[in-house]
């Protein structure tokens, strides 16, 4: 891939940077900025290299057109705090504010285009339209540094299109993100464990079948259990089941035990009689879940399983929390698979945490970053990286 150094001097040049900015808010109020932080080093270089900074990004799900609940105004505040340094925000994606904002700027200056989102053509599936939109980001800048991973995967104006126009580079962000995952896809270290969990199975369709002929070891918890177990015959009272993945699932295991693919899953699940934070609930066995009770967790035992074969593991993939961690009750497994993962990422491991949700359960249940070797800043990125995939993004940064 085409790094910084390769775009030459920078002074006095308009660098324009697709970031990811995509953080939750609750109102107006960033409640996890480690997206913006994660973006600082690329965006420090090039100030110090003096060059002018135009960073475009997204937020949430606007329909193609503005929409004041998805301006990108308390991101321009929080990254002008964390950089030290006034960070302007265009009213606008590419139009005259757009224009005016650049004009302004003084070497190392900081400004940032308004939520790109608000332009349908970001987005659209016709080529010549986001190719429109990408012409227009290009004539705002001199180069541009594609520093957004969690939106590598997606085939989009500012993403991919801009990049063909201008001398284009991956930023730091990038780099570090494509490196970490290639030491799991490529050649890992074994043994190589895998642990998935999260919602639904059927998002990690893709994933599950490419480690089964990568990994050594999947361990499976959060709520697309209930597939595997069902597909294992057991009942799963009301817990998040989905029936059309069950025959896939049974493909996957059969496949895995050819394969000496070990697949490890719980014995012990946490069941509730609600979703709810104060529900009340016992451990009981896999194989035991009565009719109307739902599984939230893994058990104690499983989780002390999954530790267990995650303890010799030399490379580890993560993405999927346990259970349903944002409630305490149900956040045993994944606190105890997360220690698992630090404490084998101590003995020498390379671990990766991937998935927005297992990321921010790593931060919620208080454990140190440093712990894990990396954590991954995409969700949707990182999975399609783990399933072998060639992403947009990262194609059109290749020399
Ligand atoms: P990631 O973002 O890390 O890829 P996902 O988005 O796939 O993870 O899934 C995260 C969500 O899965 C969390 O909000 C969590 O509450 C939920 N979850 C985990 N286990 C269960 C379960 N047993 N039942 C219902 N939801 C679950
Ligand atoms: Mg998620």
């Amino acid at each position: 891939m085409k790094t910084i150094d390769s775009l030459g001097d920078l002074r006095g040049k308009r660098v324009l940077v697709r970031s990811d900015f995509n953080v939750p808010l609750d109102g107006t109020t960033i409640t996890d900025d480690g997206r913006i932080r994660a973006a600082l080093p690329t965006l420090t270089r090039l100030r110090d290299a003096g060059a002018r900074v135009v960073v475009t990004a997204h937020l949430g799900r606007p329909k193609g057109e503005p929409d004041a609940k998805y301006s990108l105004a308390p991101v321009a505040a929080r990254l002008g705090e964390l950089l030290g340094a006034d960070v302007r925000l265009a009213e606008d994606v590419t139009g005259p504010s757009a224009r005016a904002t650049v004009e302004a700027l003084a070497d190392g200056d900081v400004a940032l285009l308004e939520n790109v989102r608000f332009d349908a053509r970001e987005t659209s599936k016709t080529d010549a339209e986001r190719e429109e939109l990408a012409g227009e980001l290009a004539e705002l800048a001199d180069a541009f540094v594609s520093d957004g991973f969690g939106v590598v995967h997606r085939k989009q104006a500012s993403v991919y299109d801009v990049a063909k126009l201008l001398p284009s580079a991956a930023g730091d962000l990038v780099l570090r993100e494509v490196e970490s995952l290639s030491k799991a896809t490529t050649d890992p270290a074994r043994p190589y464990a895998v642990v998935l969990g999260g919602s639904k199975v059927s998002d990690k369709l893709g994933v599950i079948a490419n480690l089964l002929t990568k990994a050594d070891r999947l361990l499976v918890g959060g709520g697309m259990v209930f597939t595997f177990l069902a597909a294992k015959g057991y009942g799963v009272g009301a817990s998040l089941l989905e029936e059309d993945q069950v025959e896939t699932v049974k493909g996957y295991l059969a496949t895995a035990e050819e394969n000496g693919v070990e697949i490890v899953l719980p014995t012990d699940v946490v069941v509730a009689d609600r979703f709810a934070a104060d529900s009340p609930h016992d451990v009981v066995p896999a194989e035991g879940i009565s009719e109307g009770r739902m599984g939230l967790d893994i058990g104690p035992a499983s989780g002390a399983a999954f530790a267990a074969k995650l303890a010799d593991a030399r490379t580890i993939a993560w993405n999927g929390p346990m259970g349903v961690f944002e409630f305490d009750a149900f956040a045993g497994g994944t606190r105890t698979v997360a220690q698992g993962i630090v404490d084998a990422t101590a003995n020498g491991a390379f671990s990766i945490v991937g998935g927005g949700d297992s990321a921010a359960a790593v931060r919620r249940l208080g454990f140190d970053e440093a712990g894990f070797s990396h954590i991954s800043t995409g969700g949707g990125a990182s999975l399609e990286l783990l399933e072998g995939k060639t992403l947009p993004g990262i194609q059109v940064l290749e020399d």
